[in-house]
Formats: structure tokens, C-alpha cells, sequence
């Protein structure tokens, strides 16, 4: 069965790896796919953050990393894939994640949201926390990869 771990991955975090480790074992094939929101402004490219992703996932071989702009559920039909992964964080997480549940299910009735707990090491990870603390020159190798924190204080240096 096909999975789709969807987000905006920017940029990929070890709270995001914890959840694609995990289902990975569970599902044939999981998508991880960069969904392209206009109106948010990203530190990264959606080719740089699939990048990025095909980097730390590349030893997990049911792993395919792609992008897309659009709605999810559309994205959903035409690969043919039954379930949708979610990671909750927190009771903060649940309430935007209950709406987008249920409108992807009111419009894709065929569709399963799976929701994994978040691990508890990193529960109170998120890409906008982990830049916040490189902007202040602070330690985030702890959170990403080693790819990922190279490629954060580049940006940031402006190269
Ligand atoms: P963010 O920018 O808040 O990190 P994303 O849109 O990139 O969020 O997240 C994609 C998915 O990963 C969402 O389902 C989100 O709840 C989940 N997620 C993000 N960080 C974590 C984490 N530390 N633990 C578990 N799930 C997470």
C-alpha cells in the first residue's frame, strides 16, 4: 500500500525523519511530497527542500521524494494512494489537523489520514523553531541533519 507524507519541509527536521523511519516500515511505498503554499514565504526552494529530504532519506529504499503545487487530495488521485501520514506534535497540532482530515475525507472519501505520535525527543520540534534558533547563532545539530544544518547557516550567510 502507498503512503504520502505530506508538509513544507522547511526544511526537513529529525521530528519529520521520525515519523518517515517509522512508516516506512509499515507501508510499500512512502511519498514524501513538498506542497508548494504560495502564500507562505520559505527559506528554501521546494527543489532545494526535496533536495534536502532525498538527502537524509536516501538509505531508506521505499522512500520517494517529490513536490507539488495544489491540493493534496488531487495529488492523492492521481497516484493512485489510499493514505494520507500526519504527525501530531501536540493538542495544538489536533484541531488543524482534525479540519484537514476531514475536509480531504469530505472530498476524497476513499482516503485514510493516519496519524503517528509524535516521539517524545522530539515533540516540540518545528522548521520556523529551528531557524529562529540559527538566526541567533545558536546549536541546532541536535534537531537536523548534518546536510540540513550546513545548508540552514549557508542560507542564512546569504550564499
Ligand atoms: P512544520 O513547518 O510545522 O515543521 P510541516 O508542514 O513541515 O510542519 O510538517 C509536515 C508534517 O510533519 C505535519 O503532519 C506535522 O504535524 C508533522 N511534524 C512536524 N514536526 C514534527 C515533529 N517534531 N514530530 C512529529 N511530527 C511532526
Amino acid at each position: 500500500m502507498k503512503a504520502v507524507y505530506p508538509g513544507s519541509f522547511d526544511p526537513i527536521t529529525k521530528g519529520h525523519l521520525d515519523i518517515i523511519k517509522r512508516c516506512h516500515k509499515i507501508f510499500d511505498e512512502v511519498i514524501v511530497v513538498v506542497l508548494n503554499n504560495p502564500s507562505k514565504t520559505p527559506m528554501f526552494s521546494v527543489e532545494e527542500r526535496v533536495e534536502l529530504i532525498k538527502e537524509c532519506t536516501k538509505d531508506l529504499e521505499n522512500v520517494i521524494t517529490d513536490s507539488y503545487t495544489g491540493l493534496l487530495v488531487d495529488y492523492v488521485k492521481e497516484k493512485n494512494i489510499s493514505v494520507i501520514i500526519k504527525g501530531l506534535r501536540a493538542v495544538t497540532d489536533f484541531e488543524y489537523e482534525f479540519q484537514m482530515a476531514l475536509a480531504n475525507k469530505s472530498m476524497r472519501n476513499d482516503v485514510e489520514t493516519f496519524f503517528l505520535m509524535t516521539n517524545n525527543k522530539y515533540s516540540f520540534l518545528s522548521s520556523s523553531l529551528i531557524k529562529d534558533i540559527a538566526r541567533f547563532d545558536g546549536n541546532i545539530s541536535e534537531f537536523v541533519t548534518e546536510n540540513v544544518e550546513k545548508s540552514i547557516f549557508k542560507k542564512l550567510k546569504g550564499e
